[in-house]
């Protein structure tokens, strides 16, 4: 059994340094394409279905592609429905 080492720049989502400023500034815009998170952010920013989330879809899909970091575009999608509840649930409290 052969173990799969991290890639080197898939850095844990906790070191990415657009995340982190994100935690300070929700809305500082920056994000970075090798970062699950990030990416579920940028696409959390569009309403599902609408022309802009197919938009970002298709650009998540084809940097995943080019940097084929360790997640897919399901993940993506999934990550971004959470952020969407999360964010819903705070604003009903
Ligand atoms: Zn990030």
């Amino acid at each position: 059994m052969t173990l799969l080492s991290a890639k080197p720049e898939a850095a844990p989502i906790a070191a990415c340094p657009a995340c982190e400023s994100s935690q300070q500034r929700p809305v500082s815009g920056t994000y970075r394409m090798a970062c699950q998170e990030c990416c579920a952010r940028l696409l959390s920013t569009t309403r599902p279905q609408s022309p802009q989330a197919e938009a970002m879809l298709s650009l998540i899909a084809r940097n995943i592609k080019r940097l084929a970091p360790a997640f897919g575009l399901d993940d993506v999608k999934a990550s971004a429905r959470l952020l969407v509840q999360k964010r819903r649930s705070a604003m009903t409290k």
